[in-house]
């Protein structure tokens, strides 16, 4: 077949051996990877064709997983298939829609006072001086997105130290995403904590996922982990743009030039796991 994006022809081979490990796990961030990046989280929808290739996925594949920072009830609404599992607020949260089961890690509980205690006083001080500033909480975690404000940068750099001046003393984390600043609670999970947490759960030999962000680093990092180890067969797919850290493309085992090649390259990827 012909290439479908440069260095197509190097990872072939590696995708199809990794696709040969059963049980199998399809995992994929949301936003920026299998949606554009929007002017607010509400406004986003999922690319042409990636229901229709997800709604293939979930026959092919033992598990198909949707990691977000997202909360995963609203992971849920946004990809609307019934058949995966959505795991939310950067790992602290997971959501099976066939079971109805929604699950808050415990140890994050006693924060989700204190964390919105934190973004309505970043709220007060900030979005006087920044119109355009959103604040999005989510229950375990929070977001304050800059991206609708007169200069994007500028606003970051700002939130980025205020928040954390506010949410020091209260013992909350504080990270940066894609024109996003996100309050969390001190407990050590990411994305790929709960990556791991799910392939060794329930046992998968092969996962695969895509991402676009600082965030899905960890996830990368989990996956090579649970290769050198032995675990699980782990492949990771970058999903390139502007904005993208450097450590994302060099850490990725195939890297995609930009998110408009998502779609194929799903297409192709899951006709191969066809049984
Ligand atoms: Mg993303």
């Amino acid at each position: 077949m012909s290439e479908l994006f440069p260095g197509f022809g190097r990872v072939e081979p590696l995708m199809r051996a990794a696709l040969a490990h059963r049980p199998r796990g399809l995992f994929t961030d949301i936003d920026g990877t299998i949606s554009s990046i929007a002017p607010t989280p509400e406004a986003a929808t999922l690319l042409p064709g990636i229901a229709e290739v997800l709604d293939q996925a979930v026959t092919t594949f033992d598990l198909v997983v949707a990691v977000s920072g997202r909360s995963a009830q609203d992971a849920a609404r946004m990809v609307g298939n019934a058949h995966l599992l959505y795991i939310g607020n950067h790992g602290l949260e997971t959501y099976e829609p066939a079971s109805g089961a929604d699950t808050i890690y415990p140890e994050a509980l006693p924060f989700i006072a204190p964390l919105q205690h934190a973004l309505e006083r970043v709220g007060a001080e900030l979005q006087p001086h920044w119109p355009g500033l959103r604040l999005e909480p989510k229950g375990a975690t929070a977001s304050i997105h800059v991206r609708n404000t007169s200069d994007p940068a500028a606003a970051e750099e700002e939130v980025y130290r205020v928040t954390q001046d506010i949410a020091a003393p209260l013992g909350l984390r504080v990270t940066r995403g894609r024109m996003v600043v996100e309050l969390r609670p001190p407990v050590e999970v990411d994305k790929g904590v709960a990556v791991a947490a799910v392939i060794r759960e329930r046992g998968l030999r092969s996962a695969f996922y895509l991402g676009d962000d600082r965030t899905d680093l960890d996830a990368f990092r989990a996956l090579r982990h649970l290769t050198a180890e032995g675990a699980c067969q782990g492949v990771a797919v970058a999903v390139a743009h502007d904005e993208a850290p450097a450590e994302l493309t060099t850490e990725a085992d195939v890297v995609l030039p930009n998110i408009a090649q998502v779609p194929g390259f799903l297409r192709w990827f899951v006709a191969q796991s066809v049984p």
